[in-house]
């Protein structure tokens, strides 16, 4: 796609630091870091949403992204990584081409998730499983 910064970077039309790269993934430095070495991974075909990925570029982002987390850890500068990727506007997603952030990380490194511990109501979880049921297929 000629207007997305991700496909230009696919196409050497901008630069970047680039880690690694094959058929089906390139894996380049995000220009605002997490942590330092904060890379992403993503497909070499352009869609927003990573369920529109095909399979075999997704399962090559995974297995290129935890290779690429387990070769920093390697390095001794970490002791773990974190893979994640912000699916659609409303889960943070900016870019609008699909990628895995790759996030070294120390115990130091000062960063924390703003997660919760929220809880299920009486048949809650069984009403959600249902509902996904009659939807999901793969
Ligand atoms: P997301 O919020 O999941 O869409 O993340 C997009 C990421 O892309 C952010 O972490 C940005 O810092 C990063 N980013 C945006 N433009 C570039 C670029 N030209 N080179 C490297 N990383 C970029
Ligand atoms: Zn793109």
């Amino acid at each position: 796609m000629s207007d997305c910064i991700f496909c230009k970077i696919v196409n050497d039309e901008i630069p970047a630091k680039k880690l690694y790269k094959d058929e089906h993934v390139i894996a380049f430095l995000d220009i605002a870091p997490i942590t330092k070495g904060h890379t992403l991974v993503i497909p070499k075909v352009h869609q927003e949403s990573i369920s529109a990925v095909p399979a075999e570029y997704q399962q090559k982002m995974m297995h290129v992204s935890s290779q690429i987390g387990k070769a920093f850890v390697r390095t001794g500068e970490y002791d773990g990584f974190n893979l994640h990727l912000n699916n659609g506007q409303c889960a943070g997603q900016v870019v609008p081409h699909a990628h895995m952030h790759v996030v070294p990380r120390i115990g130091t490194d000062g960063f924390h998730w703003n997660w919760r511990n929220l809880s299920y109501e009486e048949n809650e979880a069984d009403e959600i499983i249902a509902k996904f049921n009659e939807k999901f297929s793969i």
